[in-house]
């Protein structure tokens, strides 16, 4: 049940009472009113009784008046006469009003009217004409005529006057039965009403109650279900191999997972509450200046932020690890930051290893390189030995001096080869001024005799302006990688292409060298293309050690430069392509090896 439905049954529950309220007002205006109807006939018949009364009143005093002129014979008596009789017919028709429609009354009234009449003219004028005339009104027989009459007239007045009364009692008799009937039918209507109101409530509050039980499991069942999850993550947070901190907006540490203890060397219970950068001291491994916490980072920037490439942990006993870390933020709702997780690992020890597989990969190129470096140095070296022999064993001047010429020529060569060489090791510190011509050539001299053996050729477009700021003997080590690999993968009669020319852009970081090594070898297969850079992927087995390229992009994204491979193994036109770029000034020690993925 959703809100809206519960606001329905809501007004229902209360709609219901006032309808029947309503209903019970109705039914009681109406009976009050058909009740009100017949005490209004009730005063109606008390109106008939009434004037009945005044009718037989006024014909009272009009035969007291006409008796003491009789007795009298004064004509105030008479004239009391005639003005009641006025009276008589007016009151007579009121009379007739009064008794509405009831047919009885009419009877009754005409009889009354009649009889009054007959007294009137047959009794009453004849009296008062005799004794005007001065005779006696004595006469027995016309006075029990006179009263015969009378006698007529009171019992219609009495006559009118009972029916009246059967009507009122009638009438009464209706009236108590209607306020009965009332009394009943409100008592009826409040019954029902209570038991309709009683039911409809009932089945309303019944669906509301299962509502309201049925969104309590839900409740419940949310609860659980929410409860369960947290576990399920505090258990991966713990059983997780990484160090995980998690902080309030302001940086205090609410939560420690063991590995996060014991990477930091501080306990869950003493860190907590704590400032981040009490617990996670981290520094510049190299220049030992502080690193700015993650959590102003991430609060600086709104994101998941990582740690510089040298950044290590000082743990509470004072040592130091080498650390990889992330830091991203946690949002509530509105998007506000509400805290911080921060994930952190030790790569001391990967470190370590990434630095062995550099030199192991330097001794891999170097030992692959001595054997052509043995074949070159021992060429020039037996052409002067055999010189010094053609020259000890009796020469003249003139061709001594030659033999000379081409032995300093010879050795020339042997010192340019062993320099070469010399350039694969030594390192400068910082960045010096790099000929990449000079670089590139060495390295063709070097491996001159592995050309040979594989039968390719090598066509070059080096002018010797195309000059950058980098470490020599480690541009060396990646151009020596990429023209094995351009002449391993070339078949005989290969040919391979390597140029380099300067770009200019408009930044710095755009401007700089690009060197390019092409071979018209087989190509890469298409599933080889997205391992190229991982460290161990070659083809070659026994005879590679997929380091090459690997260490090839550590060096030249050290030097902020970019290598590219583009590769076609269509039959008609295969090839590989390799594009190293080096910016004119190198940013350097930010980036160097990635991390093996
Ligand atoms: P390795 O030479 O020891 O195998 P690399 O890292 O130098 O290791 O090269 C990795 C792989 O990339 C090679 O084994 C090869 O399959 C492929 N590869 C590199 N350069 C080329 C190229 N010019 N032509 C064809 N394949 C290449
Ligand atoms: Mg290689």
């Amino acid at each position: 049940m959703n809100l809206s439905e519960f606001n329905r049954v809501l007004r229902q529950v209360f709609l219901l009472p006032v309808i029947a309220l309503l209903i019970t007002a109705g039914a009681l205006y109406l009976q009050v009113r058909g009740s009100n109807d017949t005490v209004r006939l009730i005063q109606n018949t008390d109106a008939t009784i009434a004037q009945a009364a005044l009718v037989g009143k006024l014909i009272a005093d009009q035969e007291s008046g006409l008796r003491g002129y009789q007795a009298t014979h004064d004509d105030r008596f008479l004239s009391e006469f005639h003005q009641v009789e006025g009276s008589i017919q007016s009151e007579l028709e009121n009379l007739d009003l009064a008794i509405q429609a009831d047919e009885d009354q009419r009877g009754n009234i005409e009889d009354l009217r009649n009889e009054y009449q007959n007294w009137h003219d047959a009794f009453a004028l004849p009296i008062m004409a005799t004794v005007r005339a001065g005779g006696t009104a004595n006469d027995v027989t016309l006075n029990l005529y006179g009263k015969t009459l009378m006698d007529q007239v009171r019992q219609d007045v009495a006559a009118i006057t009972r029916r009246a009364e059967k009507v009122r009692s009638a009438r009464i008799e209706q009236w108590q039965h209607q306020v009965h009937n009332m009394i009943e039918a409100l008592i009826a209507i409040a019954l029902g009403m209570g038991v309709l109101i009683g039911l409809f409530t009932r089945s309303r509050l019944k669906s509301v109650s299962s509502a309201y039980r049925s969104s309590l499991e839900v409740l419940s069942r949310r609860a659980e279900e929410l409860y369960q999850s947290e576990q399920k993550l505090r258990t991966t947070l713990v059983s997780i191999g990484d160090g995980v901190i998690t902080c309030d907006a302001d940086g205090r540490i609410q939560l420690m997972n063991p590995v996060a203890c014991e990477l930091t060397g501080w306990g869950q219970i003493e860190a907590s509450y704590r400032m981040l950068e009490d617990v996670f001291r981290i520094v510049n491994q190299k220049t030992g200046e502080p690193v700015e916490t993650p959590v102003a980072k991430v609060k600086r920037l709104r994101t998941v932020v990582g740690v510089g490439y040298d950044t290590a942990l000082i743990r509470k006993d004072g040592s130091r690890i080498l650390i990889a870390d992330s830091g991203a933020p946690i949002r509530d709702q509105t998007d506000a930051i509400v805290g911080i997780v921060l994930v952190f690992r030790d790569i001391t020890l990967e470190r370590r290893t990434q630095e062995t597989l550099l030199s192991n990969e330097k001794l891999a190129v170097a030992g692959r390189l001595a054997a052509t470096i043995a074949h070159e140095i021992h060429n020039p070296l037996d052409a002067v030995s055999n010189l010094l022999y053609l020259m000890r064993t009796g020469a003249t001047e003139e061709e001594s001096k030659q033999f000379i010429e081409m032995a300093e020529s010879e050795l020339a060569r042997v010192t340019q080869i062993s320099r070469a060489m010399l350039g694969l090791y030594r390192e400068s510190r910082a960045p010096v001024p790099v000929d990449l011509k000079e670089i590139l050539e060495d390295i063709l001299l070097l491996m001159e005799h592995r050309f040979h053996e594989l039968n390719v050729s090598i066509e070059t477009d080096l002018p010797s302006s195309v000059k950058v700021k980098a470490f020599p003997a480690e541009l060396r080590q990646v151009f020596t990688n990429l023209v094995s690999n351009a002449a391993e993968a070339s078949s005989p009669g290969g040919k391979i292409r390597i140029g380099a020319h300067t770009q200019i852009a408009n930044g710095s970081a755009n401007s700089g060298a690009v060197v390019f090594i092409q071979d018209n070898g087989a190509g890469i297969a298409e599933e080889a293309r997205t391992q190229l850079f991982r460290p161990f992927f070659t083809t070659k087995g026994e005879q590679g050690t997929g380091l090459g390229l690997w260490v090839s992009r550590g060096i030249i994204s050290k030097h902020g430069g970019s290598i590219e491979i583009s590769s076609e193994t269509d039959p008609a036109a295969h090839g590989t392509i390799v594009t190293v770029f080096l910016p004119e000034q190198p940013v350097i020690g930010t980036v160097s090896l990635p991390a093996p993925n």
